[in-house]
């Protein structure tokens, strides 16, 4: 079988081949603590089933518009409109997808291009370490990725001038992500302010096309006391925007695939039109009976995704406090989102207790694994700096927290 060049060129996603192993191993009955997926361990809000089960009954089993049930699709312009101050969103912006990373997928689809011979690729401008998907996405859409390297000592955030100097006229795509995944920091709005008037300036004048794309994944899950703001908000650059979310993290619906992408203004409408063009090319639309799931999600369930971000708050600095006694490690306290991601690199070139030389993240995470029965995710596919981390997920309860930190513990002290 001749597989095509894209396929071939494409890496598997890191985050979800380690959830998968950490699943097989359970399922052979081995006992694994598994921070490896960001994916909350709540049960969906039952309000929001409830009327996925009255949907259901009601009949709603055929096909549906192609960018989404229209109620569902006039909530969510509501709600960017009023909780996200996001201007110039009407129903007709708003594309409803299978998860937020189809919505990555359709914008980055949309907007890049392969280059034709001779000329040079679009680029994506990826501040990293990243989420694992961004770069494979942008590649499979014709992009070339340009890494926007961030430290810990920055919060793993881009400066204003760091983004100034990195766009060039080929600069098509700027992918924004806060709360982060996996760094588990945001951007505070004067940080975004300031970003946004960098976009402004280079729109103006050497990059026309320049578009954001802002994945706000997480922008429920805060804790750290930074408000969360959305970069369409900045009235200069609002139709340059296109905000991603979905119901994943916020409602704990992770497997009800329900994600969506809104842009703003006229020229928000032209990538809504033809993101729902490729939609109708491609999955014809969302499962029929989640719409009004989805609508009771982001309209009456405040109450419950107020009570899931507090107990992320409380495992946020559980886990960041446990892995900061362990010395070796170090990392920057989550203010969002729910992941720690460990700096491991002062371990590298030691040896664990059952002879594994650990000369990388991926050995760690390897050998803990095996030694220890701890799923983290190595952060090679996060790019820049990532690969001297390991990201832990903490949509876990804190029993989990306190035991699979003790296993850590006893692995990092067992180095020599
Ligand atoms: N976004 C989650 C994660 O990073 C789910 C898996 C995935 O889509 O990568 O773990």
């Amino acid at each position: 079988m001749q597989l095509s060049r894209r396929v071939r060129a494409l890496k598997p996603s890191a985050t979800l081949a380690v959830a998968n192993k950490a699943k097989a191993l359970a399922a052979q009955g081995v006992e694994v603590l598994s921070f490896a997926a960001g994916e909350p361990d709540f049960d969906t809000p039952p309000p929001i089933v409830a009327a996925a089960i009255e949907s259901l009954r009601a009949g709603h089993t055929k096909y549906m518009p192609t960018a989404g049930d229209p109620a569902t699709r006039r909530a969510i312009a509501e709600k960017l409109s009023q909780e996200n101050a996001i201007p110039g969103v009407t129903p007709e912006h708003v594309v409803i997808t299978t998860g937020g990373k189809h919505a990555i997928y359709l914008v980055f689809q949309a907007l890049l291009d392969p280059p034709l011979p001779g000329e040079e690729p679009w680029d994506v401008l990826l501040p990293v370490p990243a989420w694992v998907s961004y770069d494979p996405i942008a590649r499979l859409s014709g992009g070339r990725v340009v890494e926007l390297p961030t430290s810990a000592k920055t919060d793993f955030k881009i400066t204003p001038e760091q983004l100034e100097q990195a766009i060039t006229p080929r600069s098509r795509l700027l992918v924004i992500n806060s709360p982060s995944n996996p760094c588990g920091t945001m951007y505070t709005p004067e940080e975004l302010t300031l970003i946004a008037a960098v976009v402004e300036r280079a729109a103006a004048s050497k990059a026309p096309d320049l578009v954001v794309v802002s994945d706000e994944i997480y922008e429920k899950i805060t804790f750290g006391g930074i408000p969360h703001f959305s970069i369409g908000a900045s009235p200069a650059i609002a139709d340059r925007v296109v905000t991603i979310n979905g119901m994943s993290k916020a409602y704990s619906m992770t497997g009800w695939r329900v994600g969506y992408l809104a842009g703003s203004g006229e020229a928000g409408l032209q990538v809504a039109k033809a993101c729902e063009k490729l939609q109708g090319q491609t999955t014809t639309n969302v499962t029929s009976f989640v719409y009004s799931a989805a609508t009771v999600a982001i309209t009456a369930c405040g109450g419950e995704v107020e009570q899931m971000r507090r107990a992320f708050a409380q495992r946020a600095s559980m886990i960041y406090d446990l892995a900061r006694s362990i010395t070796g490690l170090s990392c920057v306290k989550p203010t969002g989102a729910f992941y720690l991601f460990i700096d491991v690199s002062a371990l590298f070139g030691r040896t664990s207790a059952a002879g594994r030389r650990i000369g990388s993240a991926m050995d760690f995470a390897e050998a803990l694994l095996d030694e220890h029965r701890v799923a983290v995710v190595p952060g090679e596919d996060f790019g820049g700096c990532g690969a001297n981390h390991v990201r832990m997920s903490f949509a876990c309860s804190e029993e989990q927290i306190a035991e699979g930190m003790n296993r850590i513990a006893i692995f990092v002290r067992a180095l020599t």
